[in-house]
């Protein structure tokens, strides 16, 4: 690792779309420095913040992609900022780094810059996306590799074009490199699906941490996790693990309320676990509940429901604000 390497990096406890989009981008990056990929003096490299889910690995492993190397903290260095935006979900140091592009799709947040930067961010439901679409106005072929990467981060963060933040150039770019990489986008999505939601040999906490993001607001705590799952039967044995787990974590973490998505990709449903003081109420509130399939006041059946960006964050977030407010 080289100090004067400019960081291409996603987001902590990466997804496929934090790592594959930022090996693609700093690909073509250094393809438009007038680099040759993998030469000794090329400028950009990617980097990962934190473990490579097995999803991720699945992917790496299709096409044979080595992991990035890890950057435990940013200070001092040139970052690219790729699938996130802002501090909170940012390599540690970031502070007292040099932000010099950012590509995401997320909502904004609070990245400073002292100098005008590129910042790309569109309504869209991958970053990938967007990175395929600058390889194509670039006009830089795509390798095999790289085309299976981005489409393996495209059907990760659309859950194969079902969720509802998918638009229709996530589909016609995830189609697009599919082709390029020479898959059938059904079989490989299940594949790698199945990969993802293998937590053998994993304890509860790894499994809880899986996509776990946490959230303020004023002195509220609470966080948001997603497990998806192609096995309704291992989803419900998971479920149980996690509430057990989730009930005791909260006596000590400091947080207020833990939320976590269970995600059927295939049935497209999500059992959203909700545990802590009001945080059942609140969520009852937040999706506008009025008639409830489960018994127990930490568990609520939420049909249709697969993306935490567009269908629980901004939802939960409204009626934790108003709440906040009056207390
Ligand atoms: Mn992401
Ligand atoms: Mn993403």
């Amino acid at each position: 690792m080289s100090e004067d390497k400019i960081v291409v990096i996603g987001h902590k406890n990466p997804d496929t779309d934090s790592i594959c989009s930022a090996i693609a981008y700093a690909y073509l990056k250094n393809c438009e420095s007038g680099l040759e990929p993998c030469e000794e003096d090329y400028k950009y490299e990617a980097y990962k913040v934190g473990t490579i889910s097995p999803e991720t690995i699945f992917a790496l492993d299709y096409f044979q992609v080595g992991e990035p190397n890890n950057l435990e903290n940013a200070k001092g260095r040139m970052v690219v900022q790729v699938d996130h935006n802002g501090y909170e979900q940012a390599v540690d140091g970031l502070q007292d780094a040099i932000v010099v592009e950012i590509v995401d799709h997320h909502k904004i947040g609070t990245t400073i810059t002292n100098e005008p930067i590129f910042f790309l961010n569109r309504k869209v439901g991958c970053t990938a996306t967007l990175i395929y679409e600058m390889f194509l106005e670039k006009e830089i072929s795509i390798p095999i590799t790289i085309a299976g990467l981005m489409c393996s981060a495209i059907i990760s963060d659309t859950l194969l074009f079902r969720s509802p933040t998918c638009t229709d150039r996530d589909k016609i770019a995830g189609l697009n490199l599919a082709d390029i990489a020479g898959i059938n986008v059904d079989e490989y999505a299940m594949a790698m699906f199945r990969a993802g939601s293998d937590f053998n040999g994993k304890n509860i906490e790894e499994i809880f941490s899986t996509d776990y993001k946490t959230f303020n607001i004023g002195n509220l705590e609470y966080g948001v996790g997603q497990i998806s799952c192609v096995d309704k039967e291992e989803l419900e044995t998971l479920t149980v693990k996690l509430l057990a787990y989730m009930k005791e974590r909260i006596k000590n973490s400091g947080e207020n309320m833990i939320f976590m998505m269970m995600t059927n990709i295939i049935d497209e449903y999500s059992d959203f676990l909700c545990i802590g003081k009001n945080a059942y109420e609140v969520s009852i509130e937040a999706f506008n509940i009025d008639e409830v399939l489960y018994d127990s006041k930490d568990r609520i059946y939420l049909k249709g429901v697969l993306s935490r960006k567009k269908q629980i964050i901004p939802q939960l977030t409204s009626v934790l604000r108003k709440r906040a407010m009056t207390l």
